[in-house]
């Protein structure tokens, strides 16, 4: 038992800011004198329809979103989307590529297969996904280009933006979405499921190209379809009204961290000083490639299991809480994502130093 908050190292649902949690506290039962909570407001009242356009319009602007891109809040998590990219994008040339860097493009890439000819443009599960290929092989009349931009499992990023000519970029960013400012304009379709650093788990953000809507093959069931989402500004039906407005309170806390140049400093310099940690050892190694070593998700692992399994135990009782790994991986995982505070990766740090001292 905790009486304090301690440092959640989870992959997601992940750690929140403090501050947007304690503001959404006090608002909890009465939101800005409407009298209720922002969880028992009609979608459709003045209420939310305020708290929803002010949202759109902070993470636009958050994530220089271009006017020409549509954003949508949808549900169904990024796992629908896997069918929904297909769905959307295929009937264009019937062909799509794939890179498959880890397990969740891997299901996106087996999900895409049942609509279109769908084609490996690189891999890397020759070695357990530790390391992201330097170069992809797109097919010109491919309908998109689809990867994921951070493998929350593996722990790995891509450093670069594959150059795929007119091919439009598909990306998946869970695990990395404003965690850095990037050029939204180089894609067709940003997208996102918000639990691991944006908001609680029921909301998926859709940033898509609006020439690229309106495509969806005459099977793409009806809430899968952009253009429904789009045509009704992700309100066709009950939008996820509580998601949506932490996600507001989300976006300013993230403007007070300097916006996306600012949180990006603060993301690189903690995993500079775990990596840094980590690499002093004697006792751990990481699983992904320096080059490609991710700034969210932090995989390293001793020699054992049963050493690895009494470090996140032990880590356990000091509130450094859920550093187990994937069982896809082994060893550890640390999710440093955007709400990770500074302070809980030099504690961390320390308690890695100390584990090895004593076990080397
Ligand atoms: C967590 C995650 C998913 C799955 O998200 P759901 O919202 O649970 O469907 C997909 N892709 C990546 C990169 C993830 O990290």
């Amino acid at each position: 038992m905790f009486d304090q908050r301690i440092f959640n190292f989870s992959a997601g649902p992940s750690m929140l800011p403090l501050e947007v949690l304690e503001r959404a506290g006090r608002e909890i039962t009465n939101y800005d004198g409407s009298g209720m909570s922002v969880m028992e407001m009609s979608h459709r009242s003045k209420a939310f329809a305020k708290i929803f356009a002010q949202t759109k319009e902070k993470f636009r602007k958050l994530m220089s979103i271009p006017e020409n891109y549509e954003i949508l809040f949808l549900q169904g998590g990024a796992s629908t989307q896997f069918s929904a990219i297909p769905l959307n994008l295929m009937g264009m040339t019937g062909k799509a590529d794939y890179a498959l860097t880890g397990n969740f493009s891997t299901s996106a890439w087996k999900e895409a297969k049942r609509y279109g000819d769908v084609a490996v443009a690189c891999s890397s599960e020759d070695a357990n996904h530790s390391y992201i290929p330097k170069t992809v092989d797109v097919r010109p009349d491919a309908s998109y280009f689809y990867y994921c931009g951070n493998n929350t499992i593996y722990g790995t990023q891509w450093k670069y933006i594959p150059e795929t000519g007119n091919v439009p970029l598909v990306c998946d960013m869970s695990s990395e979405i404003c965690s850095k400012p990037i050029d939204v304009s180089k894609f067709g379709v940003i997208y996102a499921g918000a639990q691991k650093n944006l908001a609680p788990a029921g909301v998926t953000l859709v940033i898509v190209r609006k020439d690229l809507i309106g495509n969806a093959m005459p099977i793409t069931p009806l809430m899968l379809d952009w253009k429904t989402q789009a045509d009704g500004d992700s309100m066709f039906n009950t939008p996820p009204c509580w998601c949506i407005y932490i996600l507001g309170l989300v976006c300013d806390w993230l403007e007070e961290q300097g916006g996306l140049t600012g949180i990006q400093k603060i993301n690189e310099a903690k995993a500079k000083m775990l990596y840094d940690v980590l690499d002093d050892t004697e006792i751990f190694n990481c699983h992904a490639a320096k080059e490609d070593r991710s700034d969210m998700n932090v995989t390293f692992r001793t020699a054992s299991a049963e050493l690895d399994a009494l470090f996140a135990s032990q880590a356990e009782e000091q509130g450094l809480s859920n550093l187990k790994g994937h069982r896809k991986v082994g060893g550890m995982r640390a999710s440093i994502y955007n709400a990770m505070p500074v302070e809980g990766v030099e504690k961390l740090c320390d308690f890695i130093q100390a584990f090895d001292q004593q076990h080397r």
